[in-house]
């Protein structure tokens, strides 16, 4: 089965829908989503609602997704984040709160494994090293984990000429990777609608169960439009200019 694996929305509807065209096109038939749905954008309820009704539909929880239903402390976050979340928790409605306090911390389905930040700390923990990678292996069973929180697009596997070392770099767009059963494995999607590594476009990726094959996806999407709804929304500056940054 081919999935569409996607990562950190923060409620960014146009993202959102440049990345589902692109499924489309690459022949996706089922949807993995490693939470973050919400925060920094203006379209919380349209981006939960969109989600919701893909299926089949494997989602897991962020911890922006927490913080705007009350079930993490805002103090854990800068002053934009807490004005985005405050905002959201204003503008959420009851449908979607409850699509959110259904979704789990981690799922683990016979393909792959599915958490925010990492396993071993699935709404904290920023997955970024070759050591964090190593101390989170005992925590997962099925590989691929699929990862987001950091809005990069992470790829790590066991290095196995040095079985206490790991594997790690950053994917590009359109690069592939075969994931080689029976190593351990993470990999990050990168972020749908607040993508950090100085590239502007969405990011998301496609998975071949079969053919074990990741490959990182790319796509541009209407940012001024976004940043033109943040605006007449409220939302802080800073946020919005972001976007066109890619950071
Ligand atoms: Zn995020």
């Amino acid at each position: 089965m081919i999935w569409g694996v996607f990562s950190d929305v923060h409620s960014n509807i146009e993202a959102l829908e440049a990345v589902l065209d692109a499924f489309k096109r690459h022949d996706v038939e089922g949807f993995v989503c490693c939470g973050d749905l919400v925060g920094y954008g203006p379209s919380p309820n349209e981006v939960v609602e969109r989600v919701a009704g893909l299926k089949p539909l494997h989602a897991v929880i962020g911890n922006h997704d927490l913080a705007v239903i009350g079930r993490m402390d805002l103090a854990w976050f800068n002053p934009y984040a807490q004005a985005a979340a405050i905002w959201t928790r204003w503008k959420l409605s009851k449908e979607a709160s409850g699509f959110l306090e259904a979704m789990p911390t981690r799922l683990e389905t016979p393909e792959f494994t599915i958490v925010h930040g990492s396993p071993r700390s699935p709404s904290e923990e920023y997955l970024l090293t070759p050591q964090q990678f190593v101390d989170n292996q005992a925590h997962y069973k099925i590989s691929p984990c699929f990862v987001g929180h950091s809005h990069l697009t992470w790829c790590f596997s066991k290095d196995e000429a040095n079985p206490f070392g790991a594997k790690t770099h950053i994917l590009a767009d359109r690069e592939r990777v075969v994931c080689k059963p029976n190593i351990p494995w993470v990999i990050n999607p990168g972020s749908v609608g607040q993508p950090r590594d100085h590239d502007q476009r969405a990011s998301c990726g496609v998975y071949d169960d079969v053919k074990r094959e990741f490959t990182l996806l790319r796509v541009p999407y209407d940012i001024p439009t976004v940043q033109a709804r943040m605006k007449e929304a409220g939302l802080p500056d800073f946020l919005i200019m972001r976007l066109a940054y890619g950071q």
